[in-house]
């Protein structure tokens, strides 16, 4: 079993850790009874396979050995380097972790959480070991089993998910859902043990038919198989399906492997010649990815004796990153890991590979402001967070609900302060508009503008609030304190229409403000009259509202206001 490890050179730091993982776990054995080290070996494996580099390696192996043997951090850095250290300390931490009721939880997730978004291979590995934990569950008791089962169904399959690697988030659900749901479980296998079988017979029937059309159509693809859906997911699927396993039809998919984005959509075409599709089952994730990177055509038709089959169709590149999530980007991109911290740090080079990596590095903000930090680990972790990319790709990490102006006081202060409207996917939008995670926002600024202070009214981020607060109150303040000297003045550009100023000046007088000088003039040409008002200030006086009013009265094209001392 490990035939892998021979890919190491004797001299080699995996080898190395291989050997002092032994000798220090030697009195060690597992609850089946196993030297404890063949659990090392195994996440290791696993680790390897993922295609993980062997500083990774190296520290899947000795990743319970600062946990459970006498050895110290400080002895696996002199021996093997801060970064193995540091991968191991990050696995330690993980260990360490207490789930709700205990005081020290808060800290102890947050260290979690801080130590893999500093270098997500922390929870790669983590995820590795989870998966032979699952796999080994059955002798442990019963109430391990189940706190065990539940972390995983609750954390770290969603967190396979999130970093992409859908299988082994599907196979960790599957491996902890008959200690958390046993009767459940024990329904669906005598239920749908049969049909699997009958489902898997009949794909293997499908499959020389599918090659033959498709070689008619001179397509070879890489690889044709059919996939059963795990346990897990089709039994929350037949929740919101009414039990009725009928209605489920990707219980088993064919899945056909091809070398180009262009064979996929070819071979989609071929297949909807041949079978009828089902309407509304088309579903292009090539052009429009899942949040967590899933790239694929999905098609459901009425198949060989009118069988309703899923087909999905994919690059060999994006089967990769199905299965492996964010570990095929290793094997993809071969990231050093000096690179690592830099904002490129796993090479993301497109916006969608951006988007993700970015939202799970948010995801620590998110919690560690958050007494409910449980909840948020749950289900749709970034739920509360949006975001949304600036027209040089960057992305803006945003509170859900956040608006144009939230998004441009996050760029900087002065577009904030100056933001006169946006364009959302190059449509324009009001300011108080929704975004959402992937929109494209374009702020258009106009110099020289203030803030407002109706946008409190809708923004949702404290930065922008506080700078508009302070920006109000700072107004106020000047304002109150020259008092009775100080003379506010009004210049605005406006129609040059009958009545105009007369409303203009109703303004100031159902505000009760004085009005202490008025003129206005008109250039002929352009049809535009240029007002200029000056008013007494007083402590409760309302610039907004003032400008609030003087905006609805028709005409109104721009008013510039100062303070004369
Ligand atoms: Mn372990």
């Amino acid at each position: 079993m490990t035939e892998w490890l021979k890919n190491y050179p004797k001299e080699s730091v995996v080898i190395k850790a291989y050997e002092f993982a032994r000798e220090a776990h030697k009195d060690e054995k597992r609850a089946n009874n196993d030297p404890y080290i063949i659990h090392c070996l195994k996440v290791a494996e696993t680790v390897h396979n993922w295609h993980l580099d062997e500083s990774s390696i190296a520290a899947a192996l000795l990743h319970d050995v600062v946990e459970d043997t006498s050895f110290t951090l400080k002895e696996i850095g002199k021996k093997f380097g801060q970064e193995i250290a540091f991968l191991v300390d990050g696995l330690t931490k993980l260990e360490t972790i207490k789930y709700p009721g205990e005081e020290t939880n808060i800290e102890n997730l947050r260290k979690l959480i801080v130590s893999f978004s500093k270098d997500l291979r922390v929870i790669i590995i983590k995820l590795a070991d989870r998966e032979h934990n699952m796999q080994t569950l059955q002798y442990l008791m019963p109430n391990r089993q189940r706190k065990i089962a539940w972390e995983t169904s609750e954390i770290y399959a969603p967190l396979a998910y999130r970093l992409g690697m859908q299988q082994l988030a599907g196979e960790l659900e599957d491996l902890a859902m008959p200690y958390l749901y046993p009767e459940e479980y024990k329904w669906l296998i005598d239920n749908v043990t049969e049909l699997y079988e009958e489902r898997h017979n009949y794909a293997e029937r499908v499959k020389p038919e599918i090659l033959k059309i498709l070689s008619e159509n001179n397509i070879k693809p890489l690889q044709i198989d059919s996939r059963a859906k795990h346990y897990a997911s089709l039994y929350k699927k037949l929740l919101r399906y009414d039990m009725q396993l009928n209605k489920i039809y990707d219980l088993i998919a064919l899945r056909i492997i091809v070398k180009s984005i262009e064979e996929c959509y070819t071979v989609l075409g071929i297949i909807h010649k041949y079978w009828q599709p089902l309407l509304g089952r088309i579903k292009d994730y090539i052009a429009r990815p899942k949040i967590n990177g899933y790239r694929s055509l999905h098609t459901t038709v009425f198949c060989i004796d009118n069988k309703i089959t899923e087909f999905q169709i994919r690059t060999m590149e994006m089967h990769e990153e199905a299965e492996m999530g964010i570990a095929a980007h290793w094997a993809y991109q071969q990231i050093k890991s000096s690179e690592r911290h830099s904002r490129n740090w796993l090479g993301v080079k497109s916006r969608r590979e951006l988007l993700w990596v970015e939202q799970l590095r948010n995801w620590q903000k998110t919690l560690s402001n958050k007494s409910d930090y449980l909840e948020s680990l749950r289900g749709d972790f970034f739920k509360e967070r949006i975001f949304v990319i600036t027209p040089q790709n960057d992305v803006i990490d945003l509170p859900a609900g956040s608006t144009p102006i939230d998004f441009a006081y996050q760029i900087h202060s002065e577009i904030g302060d100056e933001c006169v409207g946006a364009k959302i996917n190059n449509k324009i939008v009001p300011l108080d508009y929704e975004l959402h995670s992937g929109d494209l926002v374009e702020i258009t600024t106009q110099h020289g503008k203030k803030p407002s202070a109706d946008w409190l009214k809708f923004i949702k981020t404290a930065l922008a609030k506080k700078r508009i607060k302070n920006f109000v109150r700072t107004h106020e303040k000047r304002l109150s304190k020259k008092a009775e000297p100080a003379n506010l003045e009004f210049k605005i550009i406006c129609e040059d229409r009958q009545g105009y100023l007369k409303e203009i000046t109703e303004v100031f007088e159902k505000l009760k403000i004085n009005i202490n000088y008025l003129n206005s003039q008109t250039d002929p040409r352009h049809k535009f009259t240029n007002v200029t008002v000056k008013c007494e200030t007083s402590p409760n006086l309302k610039l907004e509202k003032i400008i609030l009013k003087l905006k609805k009265v028709p005409g109104t094209a721009e008013i510039n206001y100062k303070l004369n001392r």
